[in-house]
């Protein structure tokens, strides 16, 4: 299948006409094919403004959503960056355009495969992709100087916190299991501002420090 150039043409337009003006993240969303991270009977639909379902009850986000989330991280290009939820890998590849070193963490382990022989295909190399509990970060490769977050967290992982390098920026979804409200949280040594960017739906965030652990078992 072609590229279809001029539905790409239209979604970057209603995005720019809702805000997004960061040209490298418009950029980056002319050059990731959106197609190739969903199945075969979905990719009609790859450049409509709208999330889409890739397998295990998840979704690939709205990408509204995603050049949002990236817009408000104001990458420059040198940043080395965690991304939690995978999902499809996406948002990962739009991150390993914007930035020169991306670790993404996806819970389902079949998620993490397809994501990470995608990335490979379209030759991504600066990027590594986990099949691990996103909540307590990747400590491995800590600091951070950007954290986003694809799923909807009961309250900022404060394993994350610990691991947002100072003048970090971290974004995630914060709230119930149905609505959430997009934070921007910037570190300043060890004060922490946090944002109200608006409001937002996105699947649960599953783990320690998410539904289902400690913090929303109280
Ligand atoms: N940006 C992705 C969004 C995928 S949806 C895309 O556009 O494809 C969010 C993803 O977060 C899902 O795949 C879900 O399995 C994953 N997820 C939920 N809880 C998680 C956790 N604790 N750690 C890592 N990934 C998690």
């Amino acid at each position: 299948m072609g590229r279809p150039k001029y539905r790409l043409e239209k979604l970057l337009k209603e995005l720019r006409k809702h805000g997004i003006a960061d040209e490298r993240v418009l950029g980056a969303l002319e050059r990731v094919p959106r197609e190739r991270f969903i199945s075969g009977e979905q990719q009609e639909l790859a450049y409509r403004n709208a999330p889409l379902p890739i397998g295990e009850g998840q979704t690939i986000s709205q990408p509204f959503v995603v050049a949002f989330m990236l817009q408000e991280l104001r990458l420059a290009g040198t940043e080395h960056v965690l991304e939690v939820g995978t999902g499809s890998g996406y948002q990962t590849a739009l991150l390993a355009e914007l930035t020169n070193s991306v670790v993404s963490t996806e819970r389902h382990a079949s998620l993490a495969d397809g994501a990470r022989q995608r990335l490979a295909r379209l030759g991504y190399t600066n990027v590594a992709v986990y099949a691990a509990d996103g909540t307590r970060g990747w400590p491995r490769n800590a600091p951070y100087d950007a954290i986003v977050v694809s799923a909807g967290a009961p309250e900022v992982p404060t394993a994350l916190l610990d691991q947002l390098a100072d003048g970090g920026r971290l974004i995630l979804p914060v709230g119930s299991l149905v609505s959430q409200k997009l934070f921007l949280v910037q570190r300043r040594g060890e004060h922490f501002d946090r944002y109200d960017r608006g409001d937002v739906r996105f699947v649960p965030l599953v783990g320690e420090e998410g539904w289902g652990g400690r913090a929303s078992s109280n």
